[in-house]
This record gives C-alpha cells, sequence and structure tokens, in this order.
C-alpha cells in the first residue's frame, strides 16, 4: 500500500513499531484464550508491619503460558488494558482474592488477613465496578475491610468528582482503599485530603535508592509525613534490605512489603508460611 503513493511519498513505516504491534496482537489473542483456560494464578506478596508481623497480602497476578512459562504483568498488562480484557482478567483477581478470604477466614491465624487487588483505570471507570465488588464480598460472605482495592494516581488526572463519589460508594461497601505507587503522580495536598483514603505506598522507585539519593530519601520522608498528617496508614514496596526498612521505619512507616520479607509467592507455599512463622523473620500475631 506504502508504494502505490509513488516513490516521492514519505513513508512512516517503521520495522521495530510494526513488531511491537504484531507481538501485542498476539498476545492479545492469546490472553483471550488463556482467560477461557484459566492460565492466569494469582501470586500473594506478604505485607508487615512494623514488628514483622504479617497483616496481608498483595495479590499480583501473573500468567502460566502453555509453552512461554510465567509471564509477568508487565508483559502483559498494558496490553489486556488496551484491549478491555483487563476488565474479565481484573474480576478474576477480585473473585480469587475474596475466595481466598473466605478460605482464610475460619482458621483463626489467618483471619485478619488482608488481601491488597490491584484495580486498573479503565476497570476502575466501568459503570458495574461497585456492584461487582459487592457481588463478589457478598457471594464470599467476607468482611469487607479485609479487601484492598489498590488504586492508582492516574485516576486522578480528570473526573475529579466522579472519581471521589465512586470511591465514596466502594468505602460504603467497607472496603479499604489504598493509593498505589504514591509520590510518582501528581495528586496535590488538596486533592488527597479530599478521598476517602485509608493507605498510602510509596513507589519502590523510591526507596530503592532511599539510602543513596538524597531526594529519594526526602520524599519518601515527606510521604510518610503527609501520611501521616492525613491520618493515612503508609506502606512501603520493594524493600530489599535491612537498612531500607529501618531508614523507613524510622521515619515512621508503617508497614513494609519486599524481597526482604518474601517475594510474590503462590498461594501452597504463602500458606506453608503463614502456618510455620517461625521460619525466617516473620513472626504471625
Ligand atoms: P505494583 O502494584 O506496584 O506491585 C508491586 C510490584 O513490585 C510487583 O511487581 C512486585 O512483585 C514487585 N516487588 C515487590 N517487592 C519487590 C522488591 O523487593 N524488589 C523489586 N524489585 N520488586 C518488588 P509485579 O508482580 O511484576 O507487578 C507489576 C505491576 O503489575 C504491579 O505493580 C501492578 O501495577 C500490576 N499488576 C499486577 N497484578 C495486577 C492485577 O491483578 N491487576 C492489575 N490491574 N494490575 C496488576
Ligand atoms: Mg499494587
Ligand atoms: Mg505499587
Ligand atoms: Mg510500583
Amino acid at each position: 500500500q506504502a508504494k502505490s503513493l509513488g516513490r516521492n511519498t514519505l513513508c512512516f513505516f517503521d520495522p521495530n513499531m510494526q513488531a511491537t504491534v504484531t507481538a501485542n496482537a498476539t498476545v492479545g489473542s492469546d490472553l483471550r484464550v488463556a482467560l477461557n483456560e484459566e492460565q492466569f494464578v494469582v501470586h500473594y506478596q506478604p505485607q508487615v508491619d512494623r514488628v514483622g508481623v504479617i497483616t496481608g497480602v498483595e495479590a499480583l497476578v501473573r500468567w502460566q503460558h502453555p509453552q512461554r512459562g510465567l509471564i509477568f504483568p508487565a508483559d502483559f498488562i498494558p496490553v489486556a488494558e488496551d484491549t478491555g480484557l483487563i476488565l474479565p482478567l481484573g474480576q478474576w483477581v477480585l473473585e480469587k482474592s475474596c475466595e481466598q478470604l473466605a478460605a482464610w477466614a475460619d482458621r483463626p491465624q489467618t483471619s485478619n488477613l488482608s488481601i491488597a487487588v490491584n484495580v486498573s483505570v479503565r476497570q476502575f471507570r466501568h459503570p458495574d465496578f461497585v456492584d461487582m465488588v459487592m457481588a463478589a464480598i457478598t457471594r464470599t460472605g467476607i468482611r469487607p475491610h479485609r479487601l484492598k482495592l489498590e488504586l492508582t494516581e492516574s485516576l486522578l488526572a480528570d473526573r475529579m468528582e466522579i472519581t471521589i463519589d465512586k470511591m465514596g460508594m466502594l468505602k460504603a461497601l467497607g472496603v479499604t482503599l489504598s493509593l498505589d505507587d504514591f509520590g510518582v503522580g501528581y495528586s496535590s495536598l488538596s486533592v488527597l485530603k479530599r478521598l476517602p483514603l485509608d493507605q498510602l505506598k510509596i513507589d519502590k522507585g523510591f526507596v530503592a535508592d532511599v539510602l543513596t539519593d538524597p531526594n529519594d530519601a526526602a520524599i519518601s520522608r515527606a510521604i510518610i509525613a503527609l501520611a501521616q498528617s492525613l491520618s493515612l496508614q503508609v506502606v512501603a514496596e520493594g524493600v530489599e534490605t535491612q537498612e531500607q526498612r529501618d531508614f523507613l521505619a524510622y521515619q515512621g512507616c508503617d508497614q513494609f512489603q519486599g524481597h526482604l520479607f518474601a517475594k510474590p509467592l503462590p498461594i501452597e507455599a504463602l500458606d506453608a508460611l503463614l502456618q510455620n512463622p517461625t521460619a525466617g523473620m516473620l513472626v504471625l500475631a
């Protein structure tokens, strides 16, 4: 087709771009199959409090591809968002997480754990989102505050009033609301104080260099102070060393998540950890 435009026509064909488009199309149609054939798995990464007690986990989806092996979210979530498949996929993670909370509800060692579920902007904006969350809670019979929804700052870029209303509806259901990857976006103080949030998560990008980069140290300190002044809980993600944990704890951070404590685990490994909390540095309430 480009050829028929003639020799003197500028052609914007970029082979790299084409490769990306083709790869995404393949991932897109594979994703549809994957959903039908239940090739997704949820891994759970522990979150610990200041004394090392596991208080909950974050649900992180992986794609168990029959040929390509385990695929991480960075390689399929963006495509799922573009194709709209994030809606059924996100719903599946939500349902799965509520089922897990229900399974934990009977045992005293696990009945107080929370599960944090990542919610993409597209999912949050869907007109049925609040109803679907309510249906999942009702179906599984869980106590709603144990379900934590992780929203991102990009939600705050526009349609603020609608967003605040919807967050209010979710709070009315009793769920816990967290703002993920905090600090990378553009939430102003005045916006933040209007949101019915329970928690801020410091992005792992700041945590990574918190000991070596004075700017990241200052940002982390500021986020913790901000959270405290708004009576929000603050969680640091991507904590890999004891020194990072200690610095953040000294600043007043309430909870920690990262490889220092545990990687995201398949449910069997997590259950084993929860049953044998004295292994490693983790203590269970
Ligand atoms: P996120 O929500 O910010 O999740 C934290 C990410 O940091 C996870 O990456 C986790 O494995 C990783 N992480 C945790 N501790 C450490 C650490 O100590 N060091 C390092 N380097 N990384 C750590 P993951 O699992 O690859 O997920 C990436 C992103 O994909 C998530 O970032 C989230 O935005 C998205 N995602 C994952 N699951 C879902 C889902 O079910 N729905 C939606 N919409 N997004 C999801
Ligand atoms: Mg998250
Ligand atoms: Mg995060
Ligand atoms: Mg992050």
